[in-house]
């Protein structure tokens, strides 16, 4: 964990919050390459669960909600978790997460538990006042539930379908920590599929297999992954069944994203505090009914956390440490790197022109500082599937060369040919599939 959190802060992915004021617990800024691979493992995910099917669309609901959203929710009942003080040093624990009775920091005693609601709470408009309270929303499904009719009404979508939300979410955690993988602000990316009551079973195993494939293709080691089904006395107080999809984290298994048959809970609870009827009208069987929601829930910060955890490599070099992240083109944060092999004005020319050309398809950076060996090292580090080397051959043949990243093989393309070669091999395309008038470059011409 500690190479990960030093390679997010040395190359500019991650930051801590508030940094030159000494920080604030918990809390991380995005850097230029963090914000990048973010913006990526959310457009994946948006993808796969929108834009690529028929039964699913979007949404993107506000951060504040009506009060009673989370008094029809459970959430100011029941989202909550037992927490002690210590009686000497006053650090306090959530107990479910000790195996003892005494603190994890003194060995002393502890006082008995109770129960602390981890809704982040602040005030509507100018006067502090109990009626003016509002919550900042610890999930973002409470959005998607309480705009189901509207959504229904306005797409003219039947059932089974979905909507999907990526937003901020809060939590008051008690105890936070790992990087960025329990924080008190991160981001959700939350599906609510609306399905007939019969068919539950059926839906939420379809969505436990896509939702765990879903890792795999974009690169996660099968074997890191998991699936751990929740005990009776574990799920929450809306599920009928859950699953945790787990990652095998530094610090052990732990939970990237929890599947959830939460059954008619939602609609049932919100019709009820709105007055509203919430139910659905199957116009073939003639049938009202409240329909049963699976939830596949995600972090975002969690999979980027497991994404660059999965990815980060070391191999051995020519006498050193070769660092590389294998990540998945779709998510690597820069997808090309334009290496000129000299400053010389007439390459630099060349090169620049490539690169503006380029710029107009992916997230390009163009680097002319240091040896070119240091160069490919450096877009190794931040996973950078391919590098184009412009060198003064170029000038004469109108070709450069394309290194890839895993292998190091190195192939040469014709200018003319370079953008469709590479929107292939970022497609996943063998690197050896030659454009016309490409070729293998030969080893001894490797740099
Ligand atoms: P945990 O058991 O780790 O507290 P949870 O079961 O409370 O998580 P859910 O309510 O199922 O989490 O939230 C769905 C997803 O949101 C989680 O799988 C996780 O990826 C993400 N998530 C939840 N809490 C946090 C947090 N404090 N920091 C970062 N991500 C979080």
């Amino acid at each position: 964990m500690e190479k990960i959190v030093s390679l997010c802060r040395r190359r500019g992915f991650i930051f801590p919050s508030s940094e030159i004021y000494g920080g604030l617990s918990s809390c991380w800024d995005y850097g230029p390459l963090g914000v990048e691979m973010k913006r990526n493992i959310k457009q994946a995910w948006w993808r796969a669960v929108v834009q690529e099917r028929d039964d699913m669309v979007g949404l993107d609901t506000s951060i504040l909600m009506h009060p009673q959203v989370w008094e029809a929710s459970g959430h100011v009942k029941e989202f909550s978790d037992p927490l002690v003080e210590c009686k000497s040093c006053h650090l306090r624990w959530r107990s479910d997460d000790l195996t003892d009775n005494k603190c994890p920091s003194c060995g002393g005693e502890l006082t008995e538990p109770h129960q602390f609601n981890l809704m982040f709470k602040t005030f509507m408009g100018p006067v502090e006042e109990a009626a003016n309270a509002v919550y900042l929303r610890p999930e973002t499904a409470q959005g998607i539930f309480v705009n189901f009719e509207n959504v229904l009404n306005t797409t003219r979508k039947r059932l089974p379908f979905g909507i999907a939300q990526i937003g901020k979410a809060f939590r008051n955690e008690i105890t936070t920590g790992n990087f960025i993988f329990r924080t008190r602000e991160f981001e959700q990316m939350e599906i609510e599929f609306f399905v007939p009551p019969e068919t539950d079973k059926e839906w939420f195993d379809y969505w436990v297999a896509e939702r765990l494939n879903w890792y795999v293709n974009l690169g996660i080691k099968r074997e890191n992954l998991r699936l751990r089904q929740h005990g009776q006395d574990e799920l929450a107080h809306y599920a009928r069944e859950c699953y945790d999809i787990d990652y095998l984290f530094p610090m052990g298994w732990s939970e990237l994203e929890g599947v959830a048959n939460r059954g008619d809970f939602d609609l049932v609870q919100h019709a009820k505090y709105s007055g509203k009827n919430l139910n659905y009208y199957d116009e073939e069987t003639k049938q009202h009914f409240v329909p049963y929601i699976i939830e596949p829930s995600a972090g975002v910060d969690r999979s980027f956390l497991a994404f660059l955890y999965d990815a980060y490599d070391e191999e051995p070099d020519q006498g050193e440490i070769r660092v590389l992240l294998h990540l998945h083109p779709d998510l690597a944060p820069v997808k090309v790197a334009v290496l000129p092999l000299s400053r010389r004005e007439n390459l630099a020319a060349f090169a620049k022109q490539l690169y503006t050309d380029l710029r107009q398809c992916w997230t390009v950076q163009y680097d002319d500082a240091q040896s070119i060996g240091r160069r490919y090292r450096r877009q190794d580090e931040i996973g950078t599937p391919f590098c184009v080397t412009i060198d003064f051959q170029s000038l004469e043949d109108n070709q450069v060369t394309i290194r890839e990243r895993d292998t190091m093989n190195q192939i040469r393309v014709p200018i003319s040919e370079l953008r469709s070669t590479l929107q292939a091999k970022l497609q996943g395309e063998d690197l050896f599939v030659l454009p016309p008038g490409g070729k293998i470059w030969k080893e001894e011409t490797k740099v």
